[in-house]
């Protein structure tokens, strides 16, 4: 069988998935740049003969040209991500979402290489418009407003792909993907989850902005990548975009609560303002929950594992991390 191409298959999601493709019997290759993504994340199948890492940029089109010659099928999941990130490092997020982008998907139309290119369900901003489904319109803040800034790299990542599959017949799939959570996703970037259970188990205060009542519904990595692997074998998925993700809703004070009673830590809650804990100009979102629909009428999806149980899990990897 063909090689499968991962960009950022050293970040936390790429890494699962690298994983549980060389569990199938795939041969995998990676190539990432290991700004978020780490080298420790392929600890448990670097050995695999398999596997084949290399150590750069998205970026780099003499690189990214000859590995793409060699995939059979390309996962597309490098990017800059994490809100903390993308309010930081704007010209990085910007650059490296619509460059890296724009070069992988120009390379995989040259040799005609079936493509799946991971968004984001921040393209669908602040709408209220709860649950979210793939063709509703998208409501982005201003400008002036950072945080916009990754949702419309990832909305003009989603009209290229699907240009490419219009005007090219690039056979292309477009996964927003929702909030993921699991072992080995850092606090560092600012997801919730990990930060929050780093905090329990080192007795620090659990950090909540805001008042703690905006909502996410969080998905378990295995389940996420699991989707990605059916949909990237599924040739009716071509030409559309899935929302993937959990559309179990949960407070994020409720999610604080959960935290420290699973690590029957001795932690109280501190609540943050927005203003604090990011910038002036930052815009939370006070709900965000994945219709999932269209992902289930083409292919069976039924997450595994509920929030507790994700948090189990990532109490359980970050003990074993010696936190
Ligand atoms: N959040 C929080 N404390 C933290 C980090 C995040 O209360 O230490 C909140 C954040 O404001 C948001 C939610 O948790 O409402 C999810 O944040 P994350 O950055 O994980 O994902 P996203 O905002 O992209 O959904």
């Amino acid at each position: 069988m063909a090689e499968i191409l991962v960009t950022g298959g050293a970040g936390f999601i790429g890494s699962h998935l690298v994983e549980a493709l060389l569990r199938r019997g795939d041969s995998v290759i990676v190539v990432d740049d290991l700004s978020t993504g780490s080298i420790r994340n392929l600890d448990g199948c670097r050995s695999d003969p398999k596997l084949r890492v290399h150590i750069g940029s998205i970026c780099d089109m003499p690189l990214m040209a000859e590995l793409i010659d060699r995939a059979g099928v390309i996962c597309h999941l490098a990017a800059a991500v994490g809100v903390r990130l993308i309010v930081e490092k704007p010209v990085h997020t910007i650059e490296t979402n619509i460059r890296g982008t724009e070069i992988v998907l120009e390379l995989a139309a040259r040799k005609n290489k079936p493509i799946l290119i991971t968004s984001s369900s921040e393209v669908y901003g602040k709408s209220a418009n709860v649950p979210f489904s793939e063709d509703d319109d998208l409501l982005l803040g201003s400008t002036t407003r950072p945080r916009w800034a990754y949702a419309c790299s990832k909305a003009i990542d989603e009209f290229l792909a699907l240009a490419y599959y219009r005007e090219r017949k690039l056979p292309v799939v477009i996964v927003r993907l929702f909030n993921t959570v699991g072992p080995r996703q850092t606090g560092q970037y600012g997801m919730v989850i990990p930060r929050f259970v780093r905090q329990a188990l080192t007795g620090q205060p659990v950090s909540v902005y805001g008042d703690g009542r905006q909502t996410r519904a969080f998905a378990y990595v295995g389940d996420v990548v699991g989707a990605l692997m059916s949909l990237m074998s599924e040739p009716r998925a071509a030409g559309q975009v899935f929302n993937v993700g959990n559309d179990e809703e949960i407070t994020i004070i409720d999610l604080a609560r959960l935290v420290i009673h699973k690590t029957a830590s001795a932690s109280k809650v501190e609540f943050i303002p927005f203003e604090q804990a990011y910038d002036e100009n930052f815009e939370d979102l006070a709900r965000r929950v994945p219709d999932l629909s269209k992902l289930r009428a083409l292919i069976s999806y039924t997450p595994r594992l509920h929030v507790g149980d994700v948090i189990d899990r990532v109490i359980e990897h970050e003990r074993h991390e010696g936190i």
